[in-house]
């Protein structure tokens, strides 16, 4: 293959992935309503002692010196061990001075997240669940996004320090807060005055201008494309998932040696958040269910002045992931507010497949590389199963279409009770995959000796 080939191949990767993000970039909608059936039948963590509310000031000002060595030995092993790791400046090291005033801002730097992020003490409550006369806290108090979506159908509770707390709703709370923000405006070209401090280079992919667009490359891990895809667009390498897991899973080990319980299931949240972001098909793969062939053949065609059918692969793969991801929200939340625990989404979350061990190579060797499979039979049950506008009319943008809001309705009008089935047999599929994955992370974390 010649040099000119690879390159406008690159040149198509680069159309579709700065199309990624908006509505779309979150993979999951609502962490917490996956997670808690699945921790709900692990007792290492439903029967767990109630922790200790403490906030991060007062983690980080006990801790401090123990915090800056590990974060130094984390920083190593990153390293040493990361593919296409951007090395963290070693003017941000955590360092113990003993300053209080700014020691919140020297850590947010050395984990590289976004510096105003807001560390709430709350906790989310489930659909459908009584919150018992407690104050309510504004979805706003703990979020840096100011246009927010599904964050204002939930509920969150105040938390005060020193409170008590059973640790599944920490880990599930915590499990949706790196889509609060953490991971915002992260690059060099994001005209943040953080991004050009952190060393990640400029945008890899993902679109700058949409609020959820900067984060993409820490919640999409693209390992098993076809070694030509990598060959035309090596950038696709250099996503941080593997390193958001690694570090959170480090700090929440330090936290929990350390008798710091609370802020050890919380950071143990953070880590799977990203696990679980891997699990969803359009996270782990480029274009699912368009082959490595396809993708030049429409480019060549683009190349040669015409573009259409590689605009509409772009435009119907976005569409699709919004689609997808809002079906599993809607059919989920409803679940939970019928208290329907027989959903098959629920039933697939309490039982898993069959158990792999986890160790660092989990993220990409056992949960991306499942997914990125699904790619095709994902997009096959779309096409047969949902409202043809929304998934296979490249001239209708999906992420703002009223016909989201009462999507569940409007595939049973066009496509009778079977459409319904049919996705929930498909996402279904992934949630049993998603309860393993969470399972082999928590024995290895919590039963350990
Ligand atoms: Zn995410």
């Amino acid at each position: 293959m010649n040099k000119s080939f690879f390159r406008a191949l690159a040149a198509l990767l680069f159309f579709v992935l700065i199309l990624f993000g908006g509505r779309q970039a979150q993979a999951w909608s609502e962490h917490p309503l996956l997670i808690y059936p699945v921790l709900k039948s692990m007792p290492v963590v439903a029967n767990a002692p109630e922790v200790e509310v403490k906030s991060l000031l007062t983690f980080l000002l006990q801790e401090e010196e123990g915090l800056a060595r590990m974060l130094a030995g984390q920083e190593a092993w990153a390293r040493e061990n990361i593919e296409a790791y951007a090395p963290r400046p070693d003017n941000l090291a955590f360092v113990a001075t003993g300053n209080a005033e700014d020691i919140l801002q020297r850590f947010f730097y050395a984990i590289r997240i976004d510096p105003n992020v807001k560390m709430a003490l709350y906790h989310h409550l489930p659909p459908g669940v009584d919150g018992g006369g407690r104050e309510v806290i504004s979805p706003y108090e703990l979020t840096t996004l100011d246009k927010l979506t599904e964050m204002l159908h939930s509920t969150y509770l105040r938390l005060h320090e020193g409170e008590l707390i059973a640790p599944i709703l920490v880990l599930a709370s915590a499990n949706n807060e790196p889509d609060y923000g953490f991971d915002l405006g992260l690059f060099e070209d994001n005209n943040t005055y953080w991004g050009k401090l952190y060393g990640f280079g400029e945008q890899t992919f993902g679109n700058p201008n949409l609020p959820y667009g900067t984060q993409a490359p820490f919640h999409m891990g693209f390992y098993h494309e076809p070694g030509i895809v990598f060959a035309a667009a090596p950038f696709l390498k250099r996503t941080f998932v593997e390193y958001r897991i690694n570090l959170y899973q480090t700090l929440a080990e330090y936290a929990f040696a350390a008798g710091q319980d609370y802020w050890g299931y919380r950071f143990m949240g953070w880590a799977m958040h990203y696990l679980g972001d891997l699990s969803m098909p359009y996270h782990s793969s480029v274009l699912p269910g368009v082959s490595a062939l396809r993708m030049i053949w429409i480019n060549l065609k683009a190349m040669i002045g015409f573009p259409r059918s590689r605009d509409n692969a772009v435009q119907l793969v976005s569409n699709r992931h919004t689609v997808y991801e809002q079906f599993q929200w809607l059919a989920l939340k409803d679940a939970y507010e019928k208290g329907n625990w027989e959903h098959p989404f629920i039933k697939a979350l309490e039982n898993p497949v069959e158990a792999k061990p986890y160790d660092h190579t989990f993220p990409r060797e056992v949960v991306a590389r499942e997914s990125y499979k699904k790619g095709k039979a994902t997009t096959r049950a779309m096409k047969r199963y949902m409202p043809k506008k929304l998934i296979s009319d490249p001239k209708f943008e999906v992420s703002d279409a009223a016909e989201l809001d009462n999507l569940l309705d409007y595939m049973v009008a066009e496509k009778g009770p079977e459409g319904i089935e049919g996705m929930t047999a498909l996402i279904a599929e992934r949630f049993s995959a998603y309860s393993m994955h969470t399972r082999s992370f928590v024995t290895a974390m919590l039963e350990r000796n």
